[in-house]
């Protein structure tokens, strides 16, 4: 299928590792020229390297920022203005319990997954509209659906985000620009390998005892691949998805057990 988007520029988010990473992959494999975003350089010209010898045609250009700051956030915006593809991503807040959390551990987890996305959303969203062609897709987590317990500052801010979007969407669809969620259930990411290596350690068990225990309630008994939430955005990126937003995909190997 031609997604009908070689020669659109994309401005991807923690774009180095992870869901971030496959998603620029994804888009650079259909000929979008892509502006790569997180915070550590080293990181970022590895996976640049990667898309540059994977697909030679396109351009890509990298930004070591912190997204959640207003600085870093205008240091991507420098390096591209005017982006038809926004994918809005970062790292998830910290668990623990509520009653230890302040007002500053609230501002953070809102800033990185509910305002970073919505700044950018708000610096894009005009010329995409001018332009009559955008696409934006937020990863956010399969915890809007179904919340984690011990995740309440994931929960709390996405749930805003998604909010938020479901207004939005409705407001730009008109002009061809769609915004739409995705919602990753566990995918193998160095941040879940990193994360289960500490519980188990914690915990004083093998990984592979933990991993036994996690996917046992997995319909599709294993972890995501990051590649495969990477063709999912590059679909809802496509010329094709126009006529869906406002939408929230979650990509959990069928782990949430409601019909809707
Ligand atoms: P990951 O493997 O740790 O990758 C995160 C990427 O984002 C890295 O490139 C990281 O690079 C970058 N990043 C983090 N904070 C940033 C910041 N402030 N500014 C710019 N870039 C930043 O994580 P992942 O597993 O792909 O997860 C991505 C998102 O999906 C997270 O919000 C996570 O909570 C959510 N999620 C993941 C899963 C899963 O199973 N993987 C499930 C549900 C939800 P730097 O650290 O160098 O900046």
């Amino acid at each position: 299928m031609n997604l009908g988007i070689a020669g659109r520029t994309a401005l991807v988010c923690g774009a180095s590792k992870g869901l971030g990473r496959a998603c620029a992959v994804a888009l650079a494999d259909e000929g979008v020229n892509v502006v790569l975003v997180a915070r550590g350089a080293a990181a970022l010209e590895t996976t640049a390297e990667h898309i540059r010898r994977r697909a030679p045609a396109v351009e890509v250009v990298t930004v070591a920022a912190d997204i959640t700051s207003e600085t870093g956030r205008d240091a991507a915006l420098k390096a591209c203005p005017a982006p038809d593809l926004l994918i809005t991503n970062c790292g998830g807040p910290p668990t623990g319990d509520f009653r230890t959390w302040t007002r500053a551990d609230w501002h953070a987890a809102l800033d990185a997954n509910m305002l970073a996305p919505i700044a950018l959303m708000k610096a894009t969203i005009d010329g995409m509209l001018a332009r009559r062609f955008g696409r934006i897709v937020n990863i956010t987590s399969s915890a809007v659906k179904a919340p984690v317990g011990g995740l309440g500052l994931s929960n709390g801010a996405r749930a805003g985000l998604t909010g938020f979007v479901a207004g939005l969407a409705r407001e730009t669809v008109g002009r061809n620009v769609t915004i739409n969620n995705l919602l990753p259930g566990p995918f193998d990411t160095d941040r879940v390998r990193a994360t289960n290596a500490a519980i188990a350690a914690a915990a004083g068990r093998s990984v592979e005892d933990l991993l036994r225990q996690r996917l046992a309630g997995s319909p599709a008994g294993r972890f995501g691949e990051p590649a495969e939430l990477g063709a999912a955005c590059a679909f809802l990126c496509s010329a094709a998805a126009g006529f869906i937003t406002g939408q929230n995909l979650l990509i959990d190997g069928g782990a949430y057990p409601g019909v809707f």
